[in-house]
């Protein structure tokens, strides 16, 4: 009898222990599978959509480029590689654009009417959905950091002009000179549209001719999804040549210019800034897929192809869903841009057809 217990008991343990086994494996099997998931991170960026057309560039400047492009896009891959935040890579991936003259942002804006470059930028945490803004800012290197800073250490989302650069200067921020922002290129655009604005005064032709709508891409801008499923978005920009009055864009503008949220997406749009505006184009992107359940691509696609072009407005966006998923929707010829996922594969385009 008691052998016969014995056996039972030792029956008894030996399933048990089993189911434990099982039980506890199915906990590493899950837990596997939320890290895999949690390695689901991704980035994309845009140096600027317009009238960008293969047969007006030069073959070394599409090397440049494309180089710089992806010098930006490795920075913030690295950063989430390496688990760092959304925000982090976000930010040093813009600096790299806006530390080059390649595009209209920090070093490389564009001139506004009375020769000046005034410099706007925005980011979003999607996981807090805190913002920070600057606007009109003269002589700060990386208007993107400031941004930050506006973010984290105020308690406002948005500055502007001399009250921005005080605030900066409270920070430690070193005042560029105003030289530093100077390109050649830039200046020389700035002198043929305002030769043009001449000739339309003139002839009394339409604001709305399309040498003043092509004069004004090369905004920077990322959104970018980390290891922890926290999504995040920034945009930097010199704005539009020829911009007078402190006119201010989309790119500063939460909602507009950019968008983040964990619960749908993070995006930075690039185009006339107006009708960027007016159609809240990050925001209303994300607000498709939050309430009528559309993926990225739709939303995406909604915005760019359909509402902001039945007003007349022109440009496109980059974003990256919550799952990773990403989106460059684009109504012009182009848009420089770029997106790296976490396996590290690269895609670099520029043109509408490649
Ligand atoms: N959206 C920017 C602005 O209107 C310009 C651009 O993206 O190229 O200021």
């Amino acid at each position: 009898m008691v052998k016969i217990l014995t056996y039972f008991i030792a029956i008894f343990f030996l399933f048990g222990c089993k189911n434990e086994e099982k039980s506890s494996s199915e906990v590493i099997t899950t837990s596997e599978i939320s890290i895999k998931k949690k390695e689901n991170f991704g980035i994309v960026i845009h140096g600027g959509a317009g009238t960008i057309l293969k047969k007006s560039m030069s073959d070394s400047l599409e090397t440049a480029y494309k180089a710089k492009l992806k010098e930006a896009i490795s920075i913030g891959y690295e950063i989430l590689k390496n688990g760092g935040t959304s925000l982090e890579a976000v930010t040093h991936t813009i600096n790299v654009m806006e530390d080059s003259p390649l595009f209209n942002s920090g070093k490389g804006a564009v001139f506004t009417h009375e020769g000046r470059n005034e410099l706007d930028a925005s980011i979003m945490d999607g996981k807090t959905l805190k913002a920070g803004a600057v606007a009109g800012v003269r002589h700060i290197k990386n208007p993107i950091n400031l941004a930050r800073d506006v973010m984290q250490n105020s308690e406002h989302v948005m500055l502007f002009g001399a009250g921005a650069e005080e605030f900066a200067k409270g920070l430690g921020y070193k005042m560029m000179d105003t030289s530093y922002f100077y390109t050649q290129n830039r200046y020389e655009s700035l002198q043929r549209v305002l030769e043009k604005e001449k000739a339309q005064n003139e002839k009394k032709v339409s604001f709305e001719d399309p040498y003043i709508k092509n004069s004004k891409f090369g905004t920077v801008g990322c959104a970018a999804l980390d290891k922890n499923g926290n999504l995040a978005a920034g945009t930097s920009t010199g704005g539009m040549t020829n911009k007078r009055w402190n006119r201010i864009g989309d790119s500063p503008i939460i909602g507009a210019g950019t968008y983040a949220n964990n619960a749908t997406c993070a995006v930075s749009s690039t185009g006339w800034g107006e009708y960027f505006i007016r159609s809240v184009v990050a925001y209303d992107i994300s607000a498709l897929m939050e309430y009528k359940g559309m993926t990225l691509q739709e939303a995406a696609s909604e915005v760019i192809q359909k509402k902001v072009p039945a007003l007349g407005g022109d440009g496109g966006i980059v974003a990256i869903d919550k799952d990773g998923n990403v989106a460059m929707e684009f109504n012009t010829a182009g848009m420089y841009r770029a997106t790296m996922n976490s396996e590290g594969e690269l895609v670099i385009k520029i043109y509408k057809e490649e």
